[in-house]
């Protein structure tokens, strides 16, 4: 845990956040300020904060996010599709340096950035 982290903070329970999912290697929580009809993030339980600076636990850690995201996705009523997004970096706009993935769906998510 970094204590200077703020999703080590939701992790730890020390700030509150809408939980959607929880197991001992992830923590699956509704984004404050979401930028779709459903927005989570799904965040593994260890502080990294690009791919960049992941070790090989950590990355054991992400496979298992995301082979679990298709069941938190199906248990959002995300049937017909969402995306995903996991911004690395300042250009990215990055701005939570604890890796995250982002659930966007719930809607037509319009126009592709690729
Ligand atoms: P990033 O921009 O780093 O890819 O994503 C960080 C996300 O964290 C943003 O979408 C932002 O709305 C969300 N966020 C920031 N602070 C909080 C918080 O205290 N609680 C929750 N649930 N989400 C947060
Ligand atoms: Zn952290």
């Amino acid at each position: 845990m970094d204590k200077n982290c703020l999703f080590c903070k939701i992790i730890a329970g020390e700030i509150p956040s809408n939980k959607v999912y929880e197991d001992e290697d992830m923590l699956a929580f509704r984004d404050i300020n979401p930028q779709a009809k459903t927005h989570v993030l799904v965040v593994p339980k260890s502080h990294f904060a690009t791919l960049a600076e992941m070790n090989a636990e950590q990355a054991e850690l992400l496979k298992k996010c995301f082979v679990k995201i298709p069941e938190i996705a199906k248990s959002l009523g995300l049937e017909s599709g969402y995306r995903l997004i996991v911004n690395q970096g300042k250009d990215a706009g990055q701005t939570v340096f604890h890796l995250h993935i982002h659930i966007l769906g719930g809607q037509n998510m319009g126009e592709k950035l690729v």
